[in-house]
């Protein structure tokens, strides 16, 4: 078994083909994120002088507006929702740390928050923890590594998260710049001057930069004119984004290991995995998180909160002969479909490169794209990708 899963060496498709094959949750994609390089103060010359509207506060719309902020360049950042943060959305008082209802690990080095505030030397005061050999996951009932489920890079906040992070080192500077509620519905570039209406205001702008998350598009709820290129159009509609959900379970007693990585099926690709959402942190609480995208939120998903409880503590009452229901304290959910402004998790981990990469590209040097779902076609499906995708266009925009 262990061999069989163990990914040393292979590339990434190799890796997420076995992975698929044999239905074990990756919660990302580590291995291209290694890729990475940083690159400090990429924008040397600056020539702009307009005004940027960003559209969208997650990670992607929060860096490039930081980038902006550097570069004493005028925007500002329309956001749909009442806060900032997008699929960072993270629970504060469930239990005594913080619960990452969305992105939780860090994917890549630590270099990477460097690289998103542009300081090559900034002081950073959390921590974050990799896993040791000493875990273990549990998969189709026998013991294997942590790294064997493609955890060997992946590192946990500890009393913090990736929300945090932006909350700390960007936002300050940059939330007088902040607009809540504005609900974009359309874009108009036909001239100079581009022309944004919200579901209140009217804006313009010389340039955009846009982040929503790509399921907003398809569901075409905002309207072009004139309309996005062809390419980009059927960009759009051929990715297919995954469902997501997750849960978090506080239970008095740890009778888990690290992970717990199940099968889904091959035809229809997706991941689920249990893990202890408690590692590392400093606290007495235990909690168990369930993690599924695609096909491995089929049987949570459309259930009621009592079901869900219901349906989860029976799927590991059966593992853990009867612990679950018996140690349960309570628990928290959240379904990224019905988040009215995101809806659905992250393009899927099988998408065609090129796709991804076309979904990235700008349009008439007027609309730029920045996001995880709008990367160079290297990488998607993270905050690091969001935050990389955001320096690029905005080293784009100001050439
Ligand atoms: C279940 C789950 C687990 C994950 N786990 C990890 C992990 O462990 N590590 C990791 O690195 N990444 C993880 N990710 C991925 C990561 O959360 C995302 O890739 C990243 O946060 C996306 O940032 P973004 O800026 O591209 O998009 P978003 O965060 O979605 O931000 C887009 C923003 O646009 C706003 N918006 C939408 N429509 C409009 C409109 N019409 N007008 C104005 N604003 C609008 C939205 O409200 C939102 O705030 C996970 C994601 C999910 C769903």
């Amino acid at each position: 078994m262990r061999q069989l899963i163990g990914h040393k060496n292979m590339t990434r498709k190799e890796f997420i083909k076995i992975c698929s094959l044999l239905g074990i949750s990756i919660p990302l994609q580590p291995l291209l994120a290694k890729s990475y390089q940083t690159d400090y103060n990429h924008i040397t010359s600056n020539k702009f002088e307009g005004k940027v509207l960003i559209i969208g506060a997650g990670a992607a719309g929060l860096t490039a507006a930081y980038r902006l902020f550097q570069k004493g360049i005028d925007f500002q950042i329309l956001e749909a929702s009442s806060s900032y943060g997008g699929r960072m959305k993270t629970a504060v008082d469930f239990v005594d740390f913080p619960i990452p209802l969305g992105a939780e690990w860090l994917h890549v080095e630590r270099s990477i928050f460097s690289k998103i505030v542009n300081k090559p030397n900034i002081n950073l005061d959390f921590t974050t923890k990799s896993y040791t050999s000493e875990d273990y996951s549990l998969y189709l009932g026998e013991e294997v590594s942590m790294e064997d489920i493609g955890f060997d890079i992946d590192q946990k906040f500890i009393g913090f998260s990736w929300l945090d992070f932006f909350k700390k080192y960007l936002i300050p500077s940059i939330e007088d710049t902040l607009l809540y509620n504005q609900v974009v519905k359309s874009i108009n570039y036909t001239t100079d001057k581009i022309i944004v209406k919200t579901s209140k205001d009217i804006f313009t702008a010389d340039k955009v930069i846009l982040t929503t998350p790509v399921k907003m598009l398809k569901n075409n709820a905002i309207e072009f004119t004139p309309q996005l290129p062809e390419d980009k159009r059927k960009a759009i509609n051929k990715t297919t984004v995954w469902d997501g959900f997750k849960a978090f379970i506080e239970f008095s007693e740890k009778f888990y290991p690290t992970a717990i990585g199940f099968k889904t099926s091959p035809r229809k690709p997706g991941q689920k995995m249990y893990y202890d959402a408690s590692y590392g942190q400093n606290s007495k609480r235990h909690v168990l998180a369930l993690f599924t995208v695609g096909s491995g939120t089929l049987p949570y998903k459309q259930l009621s909160d009592s079901e869900l409880i219901k349906y989860i503590l029976n799927e590991l009452d059966e593992i853990f002969d009867g612990k679950a229901s018996s140690n349960y304290i309570k628990h928290i959910s959240q379904n990224w479909n019905k988040e009215p402004f995101i809806n659905g998790a992250y393009v899927y981990d099988h998408e065609s490169w090129r796709t991804v990469r076309e979904l990235g590209k700008s349009v008439h040097n007027k609309i730029f794209f920045a996001g995880t779902a709008y990367t160079d076609g290297s990488d998607w499906g993270s905050v690091h990708s969001a935050a990389n995708s955001a320096i690029r266009a905005v080293n784009e925009l100001l050439v």
